[in-house]
């Protein structure tokens, strides 16, 4: 087996081009990350603020005023989200898992946890600490608004609302938006449909009272797919009886409840049945090397039309240089094939993710989920010893009975 040649086989990747969106910053050591779809909601939350909710209950405000509360309050709001993801993250790297990164986007956020939680209870508290967040800014910014409102405002308020919300104060009018928006947050976050908040919640304890973390799962996301079904459902309801475009979002939001949910049970099956396996059992191991120094016209013709083999380990003499995909070869202009060489078009190895052999079984799903390439390059002893596809883990499964 060749030599593979410097830089050494690492799975770390400075820059993973997975993650989507732009960078932010970072907090306590996590890159935080904001999803395009936040410029997107950023910019209708802040004009639906400062063209409907504040004129609403401001009417002698000018646009100016509008404006500024509704950015400030946009920016909060998204502070807010990024507070309850910290949350989360906070509680799991006290318990020792670590946070790769933080990544909002539309009306909420993820955090990535490197590995998953061992015990039930480790779960449990990273799950509640996100909607215990967001309930414990609700009821702060509530909690100070009323301090500027003065304690008979719900009074008013009841009486004669347009009336009293007039006499509110900029700051307090920024609060009492955030307050309750939060609360709804908390309260949605809650709902125990896994893989929500609540699910998880939900998932700990039945993983706690069973001992049984794949049952656990299969319970949690049957709920969820239940209370998915129940949202479509009062959704389709409120579209033909209410407003269509109520009902709309209900059925979306069931929609995507549904499918994550089924998605958890699959990859908790995937990663219940390749427990006790390693990697070295996945892996293809009959796989050739291509020549760097051969064109691509050649290669294509007398090798890569006569084999299976979709991924190329490339090499230069004995030493291992970089891959290339069928992808990256169909990529190639025609006319330019005959006189460019393989090792001009190789992914350099820098780009490439390597694993090692020695894998355990249910690492390998995120390994494939995180990797850019869509494949891996097994490596023993520093050399290239198998190649791993996502195909490859479906044909060992259903060799393997699922
Ligand atoms: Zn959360």
């Amino acid at each position: 087996m060749p030599e593979l040649r410097s830089p050494r086989p690492t799975s770390a990747r400075p820059t993973p081009k997975r993650a989507g969106g732009f960078s932010i910053g970072h907090i306590f050591g996590i890159d935080i990350r904001a999803h395009f779809s936040v410029l997107l909601i950023f910019g209708l939350i802040a004009y639906s603020l400062a063209s409907y909710t504040f004129p609403g209950w401001h009417p002698n405000w000018g646009v100016g005023m509008n404006w500024s509360l509704a950015l400030a309050t946009a920016m909060l709001f998204f502070a807010s989200l990024l507070a309850h993801e910290l949350a989360h993250s906070l509680v799991a790297k006290w318990k020792g898992i670590e946070i790769d990164r933080i990544t909002l986007f539309l009306f909420g956020g993820v955090a990535e946890l490197k590995s998953e939680p061992k015990t039930a209870g480790v779960e449990f508290l990273i799950a509640i600490a996100g909607p215990a967040m967001s309930a414990l800014i609700g009821l702060v910014s509530i909690a100070l608004a009323s301090m500027f409102v003065g304690p008979d405002f719900v009074q008013r308020v009841t009486d004669d609302p347009a009336a009293a919300m007039k006499t509110v104060g900029a700051l307090p009018t920024l609060l009492l938006w955030l307050g309750p928006i939060n609360l709804i947050l908390a309260v949605f976050n809650m709902v125990p449909g896994f893989p929500l908040d609540g699910g998880r919640v939900l998932r700990s304890i039945l993983w706690g009272i069973s001992g049984d973390l794949r049952k656990a799962t299969m319970w949690a996301t049957t709920v969820g797919r239940v209370i998915a079904f129940l949202m479509m459902g009062l959704g389709a309801l409120e579209m033909f009886y209410g407003g269509f475009i109520n009902g709309l979002w209900p059925v979306f939001i069931g929609w995507f409840l549904y499918s994550a949910a089924r998605n958890s049970a699959v990859e908790m099956q995937l990663r219940t049945s390749l427990q006790g396996h390693h990697l070295s059992e996945l892996m293809v191991t009959g796989f050739e090397f291509a020549p760097g120094d051969m064109d691509i016209d050649s290669f294509m013709r007398d090798i890569v039309l006569h084999r299976s083999q979709t991924v190329w380990p490339v090499r230069d003499g004995d030493d291992v240089i970089g891959i290339v995909s069928v992808d990256d070869l169909a990529a190639v202009p025609v006319e330019g094939r005959a006189h460019i060489h393989l090792s001009k078009i190789a992914r350099p190895l820098g780009e490439v993710d390597f694993v090692s052999a020695d894998l355990p079984g249910p690492e390998i799903m995120r390994k494939l989920a995180e990797s850019d390439y869509g494949v891996m390059l097994v490596v023993s002893d520093g050399k290239i010893v198998g190649l791993l596809r996502q195909a490859d883990v479906i044909q060992w499964m259903l060799l393997h009975g699922g």
